[in-house]
């Protein structure tokens, strides 16, 4: 993937969100349509002229707080600065520009990261109001004239958007490459990980056009393919901005998380699972990604014929909601190990991206509903007519049936594990969607 990221940032209530819609444009598909999947997304793509950039709305990232605007302003400009090749400041010509709108634009000029100045709500076409002229004032060159909510202007952003970092058209191209986040808490030894493969010699590494020294990606050619390695890590500059470590980097994982097509989930052996482990992988789970789980630093603990076997039992336990993740034992320090994560990489990547016909899935549906009948309530059962794969990564399944009521979540697991046993599904979560159909 490697594509450029656009960082969208900006007050409460300018806009934002409603650009974000704007530019990703929403095509609704059949799964799509499921409340609560359109409205809380964050991330995008959007396209321009046959480029394409990853979008991020910050203002959708950052949990609910009670802290003052200015210092939620400073995180989400900061993780801009931080992640993004260009940045949109977003300010509203019908407030004018206020004193928070100058603290945010000082910050990102600072940091050398290109900025592109959107007036929002400019709603009528023609002479602009007296307010959008003051935006000069924010010294970050011609602010452009935007309507979110028509339409209008968004096309002069992503003009000069897109024009203001080199776009790598061969980067975009190449899909072989397998986007890996390495997710964790602290000191886990995501970096070390990372550095371990890339010091190897028979490992390619090579910088990413377009990123700045800031760079978290890591691009990677050996045996097994191409990878490009996200690291998460890299947050403990004292600043005031990351006064809360801990939520800063929830928020980073997010964002490597929903770039990722295969999650590494690193745990410390030598600290046990913590309740902040079983948190970041439920990140990656909800984000429908597929996931690994390493357990790091297998080097530094003491171990008998039993230990690993016990330990595993610790993570089916700790990690039932995703017992689909395969379980590897490392150690980013000796590189014990690191071919067998990289060939879980591969296999979790091909489960994620399967593709099962709508022949195979109907004819194991049969069987499945003659071993086990489906459920019955108050004389009514329930009939699943059909079933199809709508879409990958994560495979998602759409079942027809006549009452989603009696589709009780027990038989949609079971379901769940006969397709999964049936096709060999490890290392993926799955989606199921039930549909009502008279
Ligand atoms: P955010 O908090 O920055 O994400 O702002 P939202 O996208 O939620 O928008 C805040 C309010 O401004 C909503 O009521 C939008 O309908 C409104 N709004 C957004 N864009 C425009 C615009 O271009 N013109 C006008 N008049 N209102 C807008
Ligand atoms: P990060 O914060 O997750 O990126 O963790 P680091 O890669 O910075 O590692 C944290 C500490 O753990 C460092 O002191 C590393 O040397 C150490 N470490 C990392 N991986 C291993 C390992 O496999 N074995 C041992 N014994 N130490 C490790």
């Amino acid at each position: 993937m490697n594509k450029p990221v656009i960082a969208v940032v900006g007050r409460p209530n300018v806009g934002k969100s409603t650009l974000f819609n704007k530019l990703i444009g929403q095509r609704l598909s059949i799964v799509d349509d499921t409340p609560g999947v359109t409205r809380d997304r964050i991330y995008g793509e959007v396209e321009w002229c046959g480029k394409t950039a990853f979008i991020v709305d910050t203002g959708g990232i950052e949990p609910k707080s009670d802290d003052i605007i200015l210092v939620q302003m400073r995180r989400q400009a900061q993780l801009a600065i931080d992640t993004a090749n260009v940045i949109i400041l977003v300010t509203d010509c019908k407030s004018g520009m206020v004193a928070t709108d100058m603290d945010v634009a000082q910050m990102l000029q600072k940091s050398g990261k290109p900025v592109v100045l959107c007036v929002n709500k400019c709603d009528t076409l023609g002479e602009p109001s007296p307010e959008f002229y003051e935006f000069y004032n924010l010294g970050l060159g011609d602010p452009i004239e935007v309507s979110a909510v028509h339409g209008y202007g968004t096309g002069d952003l992503l003009d000069k958007a897109f024009s203001s970092f080199d776009y790598d058209e061969n980067a975009e191209d190449d899909d072989t490459i397998i986007n890996v986040a390495v997710i964790g808490k602290p000191n886990a030894g995501k970096s070390s990980l990372v550095n371990k493969i890339t010091n190897e010699e028979r490992c390619i590494v090579s910088d990413i056009a377009g990123t700045t020294r800031d760079t978290i990606d890591t691009l990677v050619e050996n045996k097994y393919g191409k990878f490009n390695f996200t690291d998460t890590a890299g947050l403990r500059r004292q600043s005031k901005i990351y006064d809360n470590i801990e939520k800063y980097s929830i928020i980073r994982a997010k964002m490597a998380i929903e770039r990722s097509d295969v999650c590494v989930i690193m745990i410390d052996a030598t600290e046990g699972v913590t309740e902040q482990d079983t948190k970041v992988a439920g990140l990656a789970h909800e984000a429908g990604r597929a996931c690994i789980i390493a357990v790091n630093k297998w080097d530094a603990v003491e171990k008998n014929d039993k230990t690993m076997q016990e330990f595993r039992k610790k993570l089916d336990a700790d990690f039932a909601f995703m017992s689909y993740a395969p379980k590897v034992f490392i150690s980013a320090k000796t590189g014990m190990r690191i071919d067998r994560l990289f060939e879980y990489i591969i296999s979790c990547n091909d489960s994620a991206n399967r593709r099962i016909r709508t022949g195979m899935l109907n004819e194991l549906l049969a069987q499945a509903t003659t071993r086990v009948q489906p459920p019955s309530d108050k004389g009514k059962r329930l009939k699943i007519f059909y079933m199809t794969q709508a879409s990958v990564k994560p495979p998602t399944f759409v079942f027809f049936c006549n009452n989603a009521q009696l589709f009780h979540f027990s038989y949609q697991r079971y379901l769940e594990n006969r397709i999964r046993e049936a096709f060999a599904l490890e290392g993926t979560p799955i989606k199921i969607v039930v549909r009502e159909r008279g």
